[in-house]
């Protein structure tokens, strides 16, 4: 009898163990879905433009649970070509956007959390400052504030992505010519007393503080910087992402030269870190939907190329279930940080058949300056 009673006490204890390792599910259904167009692949014509698009923190899970949101639907499929990179730190085996972004803006592996330098602090040449070099404009438009590491990755330098406003601080002096993202209050009432946007006005930038200003802006030497910190949610902004990044794209396209553009799907990271699927799937189908007003101006354009990559994956996602037809999807989250799986690379348009195959993150970087002719 005794005996009866301890077998059922730990039978009883591994079903209490068992629910409580049991994933805990989330599921979110997308209401509204919108119609993906078919965009004609361009070839043969050699690349004047460069669009670098970084969904920060999205791996094929997201990008998975997204399509089923959009009832099987994406803008990035699209896409000419697909491969796979792989995104370690030097002293890390799962990287940051500091040092994964670092891969991506300047062709080399560097330290977790260093934002445009080397392993020992040097500062590297990022694609910004080639395509300046080349006689090309350069850009970013992000959906995060300015001094988070992936913009600072492609226009400043520190060992460490948390000197935020060291970061802020070598702006003036980082000669790129279009930037839109969040931030603000790094750039004034700083501990050294700089007035980083009076700086920027003294380079001759136009300074806007806000974003309908920057919808009648005719000049590509423009920051346009509207919010204190990142920018609103995917659900408050709207289609800002897509204007902005289209904003750049025309304005520097005056440039005979043409130009390089930056454009991030930042909020992918934090909603990955807090294990929120709602507004996780809210920010990838709104950097899809930038992906295909991209990728439909390079349509037209013909010279322009279009990579879609990321730094690294966040949050551990996994899709469980669903229903396509309902774009609804049941995914779990087995991290709050990064995690280390490789991540995929999508290309649009001429020297798009570069990106296939499994390489490093860094020879994002290498693949571009080859085929920019830089
Ligand atoms: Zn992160």
């Amino acid at each position: 009898m005794k005996r009866n009673i301890l077998l059922t006490l730990a039978m009883a204890t591994i079903a209490v163990t068992a629910m409580a390792q049991r994933p805990k599910l989330q599921t979110y259904t997308h209401e509204k879905p919108y119609t993906v167009e078919t965009i004609k692949p361009t070839t043969g014509k050699k690349v004047k433009n460069v669009i670098l698009m970084i969904g920060d923190g999205m791996s094929l899970m997201h990008i998975q649970a997204a399509w089923t949101c959009n009832r099987g639907h994406l803008w990035l499929e699209n896409s000419m070509a697909t491969g796979l990179s792989e995104t370690p730190a030097t002293n890390r085996l799962v990287t940051d956007s500091g040092s994964g972004g670092t891969s991506l803006a300047t062709g080399h592996k560097t330290v977790y959390h260093a934002v445009g330098v080397d392993p020992l602090g040097k500062h590297l040449t990022t694609l910004c400052d080639l395509a300046k070099k080349a006689g090309k404009d350069a850009g970013i438009a992000v959906t995060c504030r300015l001094w988070d590491a992936t913009p600072c990755d492609f226009i400043s330098h520190n060992i460490d992505r948390d000197n935020e406003e060291e970061l802020v601080g070598l702006f003036p002096d980082c000669g790129i010519d279009y930037v839109f993202g969040g931030g603000a209050r790094k750039f004034v009432n700083r501990k050294d007393g700089r007035d980083i946007f009076k700086e920027l006005e003294g380079k001759g930038y136009k300074v806007l503080r806000s974003f309908d200003d920057l919808q009648n802006c005719n000049t590509s030497r423009v920051w346009c910087v509207p919010f204190e910190g990142d920018t609103p949610e995917p659900d408050d902004r709207g289609d800002m992402l897509a204007k902005a990044s289209l904003k750049g794209m025309d304005l520097m396209n005056k440039n005979k030269n043409g130009f390089f553009l930056m454009v991030e799907g930042s909020q992918l990271d934090d909603y990955g870190h807090w294990n929120q699927l709602d507004m996780l799937m809210k920010e990838t189908l709104d950097f899809d939907q930038t992906i295909g007003a991209v990728m439909k101006w390079a349509e037209q354009d013909g010279e322009t190329l279009v990579v879609v990559t990321a730094d690294h994956e966040t949050g551990g996602m996994t899709v469980h279930g669903g229903e396509l037809a309902e774009g609804k999807v049941t995914c779990h989250f087995s991290s709050t940080d990064h995690t280390g799986t490789m991540v995929p690379v999508y290309a649009y348009g001429p020297g798009s058949e570069l990106f296939t195959g499994f390489y490093s993150n860094t020879d994002v970087f290498w693949k571009i300056k080859y085929l920019m002719g830089m």
